[in-house]
């Protein structure tokens, strides 16, 4: 079928969906009930600026099925965001709350702004009046909101507090990720770039690398990026490389990750924190390393980049972030152990979804059972995806989606076609 969604971000979804479903025999009359998003909706945000002018933003929400729940998804302030990106990320969503076993089909928002350009009044203005044009579409029980790039736990309380005025209740569970005085969850904010690290530290067990020594380059310093930085660093990881949109830094002998986080805290971004260690950004993450974790945006390892790699593990913090002409390579090459984008950064819905049980139950867990959940649920993916590349003899990621695909697909099926 023709389809509404467009754009190269889509089109990989598309493509590795395809893939998926000629492995698994999917017939063609079934594919686009599995892969065309239920619905999509497009709003125009006008906010006053700090000007006393008004400008106008495009926004976006895309709920890819509700087979098996609520959806579920971020939020993205970024000048990419288009609905064909969105479409994209809430199919990912899918098939990725699916194998981790979640009770939720694949969400995915976002506004076309660059947020770093708005003042925070104006970023709040943006936020709650997004919030406010969603309200007929969203529900604790319908769609629920998480953070992406470009938004974070603040956005996530005006987002919860515009629902709720609009209610005349508090209701904490319309949004995940808020911060804990808001009834969001301990170890939440974490859980992304912790989830990679664990999985990594997996990896590295499986490759028997010593952590003691190991180096890791990572791209993008934002929430995952900096807190998988902060993770590996704990467990005796040399962290030689990171980056984010402003700068990137290199030095062999290791980054003081503590430092540049506090850095980021105070400046927002990287760019200041150095001139040494500066770097070219197109470079960094061809430099030879143990562990490679994109954590900023999409298709950034592609055709023309894949075959330079140097790292022995592919770690997928951010979404999509490895093309499918990329992935070809990489299998070809077969010395890079891929932990792919929805089994890697897992950890964040898997928290999000702990975050939702304890609002709709207003029974709080302490950060120790939320972090012993979290590796409970990452391991069993992690086992599962490994079993599954073996037994089908495919990659790694397409044992991922394979068990994320089939996962709707079945209950899909056991539901029926309603009418
Ligand atoms: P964020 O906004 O906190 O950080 C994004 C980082 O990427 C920033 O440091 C930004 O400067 C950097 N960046 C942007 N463009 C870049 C470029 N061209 N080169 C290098 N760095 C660049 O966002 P985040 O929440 O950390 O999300 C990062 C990725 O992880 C996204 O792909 C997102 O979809 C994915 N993800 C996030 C979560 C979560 O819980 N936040 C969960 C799963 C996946």
């Amino acid at each position: 079928m023709n389809s509404f969604y467009s754009g190269p971000v889509f089109e990989m979804a598309r493509r590795q969906f395809d893939g998926i479903a000629d492995h698994l025999e999917i017939a063609f009359d079934e594919r686009d009930r599995l892969l065309l998003p239920k619905r999509a909706i497009a709003v125009s945000c006008p906010i006053h600026r700090d000007d006393g002018s008004t400008a106008v933003f495009q926004g976006y929400r895309v709920q890819h099925h509700l087979t098996l729940g609520p959806t579920k998804g971020g939020t993205r302030f970024a000048p990419s965001v288009d609905v064909g990106e969105v479409a994209a990320l809430a199919i990912w969503m899918s098939w990725k709350c699916a194998l981790a076993g979640l009770p939720y089909g694949g969400g995915k928002g976002g506004i076309t702004v660059d947020p770093y350009a708005l003042s925070p009044r104006e970023l709040e203005g943006l936020s709650r009046r997004y919030m406010q044009e969603m309200i007929p579409f969203v529900g604790p029980h319908t769609d629920v909101m998480a953070p992406d790039m470009g938004t974070n736990e603040q956005v996530m309380a005006w987002f919860m507090d515009t629902y709720s005025m609009y209610q005349g209740q508090t209701v904490s569970e319309i949004v995940t990720g808020k911060p804990v005085e808001c009834g969001g969850t301990l170890g939440r904010r974490e859980a992304t770039g912790r989830g990679v690290s664990y999985l990594v530290a997996r990896a590295m067990e499986n490759l028997s690398i010593n952590p003691t020594g190991a180096t890791a380059i990572i791209q993008g310093f934002g929430n995952v990026g900096s807190v998988a930085a902060l993770s590996l660093a704990k467990r005796g990881v040399k962290i030689i490389g990171v980056s984010d949109h402003t700068a990137a830094y290199f030095d062999h002998r290791g980054l003081d990750v503590v430092k540049l986080d506090d850095h980021v805290r105070r400046n927002r971004v990287l760019k200041g924190y150095s001139e040494e260690a500066l770097f070219d950004p197109q470079d960094l993450i061809l430099q030879q390393c143990d562990i490679l974790v994109p954590a900023a945006m999409e298709r950034v390892i592609t055709a023309e980049n894949a075959a330079k790699l140097q790292c022995r593990i592919l770690a997928e913090g951010a979404n999509g972030p490895t093309t499918p002409e990329a992935d070809e390579i990489i299998e070809q090459r077969n010395d890079i152990f891929v932990l792919p984008d929805i089994l890697c950064n897992a950890g964040g819905v898997i928290v999000s979804y702990f975050e939702w049980v304890q609002g709709l139950q207003q029974y709080f867990w302490d950060e120790k059972e939320v972090s012993d959940k979290l590796e409970t649920a990452l391991e069993r993916s992690f086992q599962k995806v490994l079993r599954r590349a073996e037994s089908d003899g495919i990659s790694q990621r397409n044992a991922a989606l394979a068990i994320g695909v089939e996962t709707v697909r079945k209950s899909k099926s056991t539901r029926g076609l309603f009418p």
